[in-house]
């Protein structure tokens, strides 16, 4: 049996079961890598590349990927900064996106970094909630849980809570207000500073630019529609594309066809503009990918 030690392929640390999988699947199948039915195993196989996904706890990749065990990691930033691992962080990955907040009981005596001091804060991040407030030189008294920290002011374990939020709804359930958010994360790519084979660094610098060009893809739309031939110079003045727009004329006389990339930010207005310029038949696609 292979032992985890004897390969050589590239290996990336994803999360096994949790808010960041599907996602981070999703993004690795969007560049083209193809994997075995991932579900069961905690180790799979890419098919296409020399490059092997091991399946584990998110809490867990910072430091396997500072030891090495693997080279990449798709882990949440909160998850990099309490560990403070010595990971390089390659880029944002912009889903996952919460952030860490201070959270109190609803008409408590709590309402600025100041009056924390001396009470009891239970949080799963122990190590950025300290960093906080040691900062500020306010003495509080951190409680560590692994789980449910919105019920701990209930349970009179703490005064107040310091968790991730994305929509804020736990906490308004559980009778909290959001009062300080300590730190914005996002999913994050990050990678070992153990030295790399030649072979793995450009495999990563290959993954990379697939990122960069499956993420400006994301952000953008190609956009198809017909106009009259004299709309052609009002309608280039309209669309902030990335490069001068494809014309190409169509059997009826004096019509054209424009073919162009607009950035997803402006598509609406861009939408609504051409069509007040005569454009009409405005077809909007997604794109998969896009290389400079
Ligand atoms: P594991 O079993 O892998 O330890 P977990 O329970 O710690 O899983 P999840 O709840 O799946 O982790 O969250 C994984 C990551 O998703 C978080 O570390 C964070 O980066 C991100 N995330 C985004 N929104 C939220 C949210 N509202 N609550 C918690 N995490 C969130
Ligand atoms: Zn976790």
């Amino acid at each position: 049996m292979r032992t985890l030690d004897s390969t050589t392929s590239l290996r990336i640390a994803v999360q096994k079961s949790g808010r960041l999988t599907d996602k981070t699947l999703n993004l690795l199948e969007g560049i083209g890598l193809k994997f075995d039915d991932y579900k069961r195993s905690l180790l799979v196989k890419c098919l296409n590349f020399d490059v092997e996904l091991l399946l584990i706890r998110d809490d867990d990749i910072p430091e396997y990927v500072q030891d090495g065990v693997c080279d990449l990691g798709f882990v949440g930033a909160n998850v990099v900064e309490e560990d403070q691992m010595d990971v390089e962080i390659l880029r944002g990955l912009n889903y996952g996106v919460c952030r860490l907040s201070l959270a109190v009981p609803k008409d408590g005596d709590i309402k600025k970094p100041e009056d924390f001091a001396g009470k009891k804060i239970a949080t799963s991040y122990p190590g950025i909630t300290k960093r906080y407030f040691e900062k500020k030189g306010i003495d509080v008294k951190v409680i560590t849980l692994s789980g449910s920290v919105e019920i701990a002011p209930r349970l009179e374990i703490a005064d107040a809570i310091c968790d991730l939020v994305s929509t804020g709804n736990t906490l308004k359930a559980n009778g909290l207000d959001e009062l300080i958010n300590i730190f914005d994360s996002e999913t994050q790519l990050i990678k070992t500073n153990k030295p790399l084979s030649e072979g793995k660094q450009q495999l990563i610098e290959k993954i990379l630019q697939r990122i960069e060009g499956y993420q400006k893809a994301g952000k953008s739309r190609y956009i198809m529609m017909n106009a009259p031939q004299e709309s052609v110079e009002r309608i280039k003045e309209i669309i902030p594309s990335l490069k001068s727009p494809t014309v190409m004329p169509l059997a009826d006389n004096g019509m054209v066809a424009i073919h162009t990339v607009v950035p997803l930010s402006t598509f609406w207005d861009v939408m609504e503009r051409l069509k007040e310029a005569g454009a009409t038949g405005i077809v909007m696609l997604p794109i998969e990918s896009m290389i400079a």
